[in-house]
């Protein structure tokens, strides 16, 4: 039976996007329920501390120690995981849809090449946040990759093997990254 009260008050910010869990991203399931049943904490209140905080499985993005991110409509307002979650639909990182026609289980076809999806896909929405050596290393770790599945994979001639083929493997996941962000 539902008892909700009347004249509960919203926790955090005081918007509707406020009573959403800022762990787990679960919104109430029924009206009055102030505590997320999984995480045993107030809808709407900072997350848990001694757990990990809630990431993004879109962009990557950690939230901060108060469970929110900065808006992707620039408004400058923090919104919640639940809410961001929302926010992709109009503000993808990339061409999603044209990345997964590439996808084979958990492989992506990379130009001659193929590579873990989740690795890929990791750095052509990070790698162009992050400049300079970071960049070059999550670049190398990419290629690095292609070229260590394709050892094993069925087209054992395309290993990369020599400068040539190393020089064409960069000029690939570079064109990746070159499409995928094309809007
Ligand atoms: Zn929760
Ligand atoms: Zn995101």
């Amino acid at each position: 039976m539902l008892t909700a009260r009347r004249g509960d008050q919203p926790v955090g910010n005081g918007t509707l996007s406020g009573t959403s869990c800022r762990q787990c991203g679960r919104a109430p399931s029924r009206p009055g329920a102030t505590v997320c049943p999984r995480c045993g904490i107030p809808f709407g209140g900072a997350p848990r501390d001694d757990v990990a905080l809630p990431t993004c499985h879109i962009c990557y993005a950690t939230v901060g120690d108060d469970g929110l991110l900065p808006s992707l409509a620039g408004t400058g307002r923090g919104v919640p995981i639940a809410d961001h979650l929302a926010e992709h639909d109009r503000y993808p990182v990339g061409d999603d849809d044209w990345l997964d026609t590439l996808r084979h289980g958990d492989r992506i076809r990379v130009g001659r090449w193929e590579a873990p999806f989740d690795i890929v896909r990791r750095y052509l929405v990070t790698g162009v946040f992050d400049a300079g050596r970071r960049r070059a290393i999550q670049h190398d770790a990419v290629v690095t990759a292609m070229s260590q599945l394709s050892r094993w994979g069925a087209g054992a001639s395309s290993i990369v093997g020599d400068q040539a083929d190393w020089r064409e493997a960069r000029d690939a996941i570079s064109a990746l990254m070159e499409r995928f962000h094309r809007r």
